[in-house]
């Protein structure tokens, strides 16, 4: 179950990613991950999900602007759906299937969320 929580975490950084970006028409391969307030590219250290967002205070390490907690509150709801689902699948081809769907089904969610409050 912590294998699947801890796959989860990875996945759930990667639904951040691409919630921010799909909207915005931005590439999700290129640039790496960077600061929206500063540009200050982040080191693996400042990606570690849910863990780099506690340890700063939900706060940039190289601008102080405050990060949105959504990007930790995504990551730990991933995280809960990829441990359900390793939970019931185990290693298996259901799990990657599993997967492939909580990934989609978060990041639709996410974006939804995000253009509902714009409104
Ligand atoms: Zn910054």
């Amino acid at each position: 179950m912590m294998t699947g929580a801890l796959i989860g975490l990875v996945f759930g950084s990667f639904v951040t990613m691409l919630s921010y970006r799909l909207p915005r028409n931005m590439s999700t391969i290129s640039p790496s991950s960077h600061c929206p307030k500063c540009k200050a590219n982040l080191k693996p250290i400042d990606l570690i999900p849910v863990f780099s967002w506690v340890f700063s205070g939900g706060k940039c390490r190289y601008c102080h602007n405050p990060i949105s907690v959504r990007y930790p509150i995504i990551e730990i709801v991933t995280a809960v759906l990829c441990a359900i689902a390793f939970v019931i699948t185990g290693f298996s081809f259901s799990l990657v299937l599993a997967l492939m769907i909580i990934v989609a089904g978060v990041t639709a969610a996410t974006i939804r969320l995000e253009k509902w409050r714009k409104k």
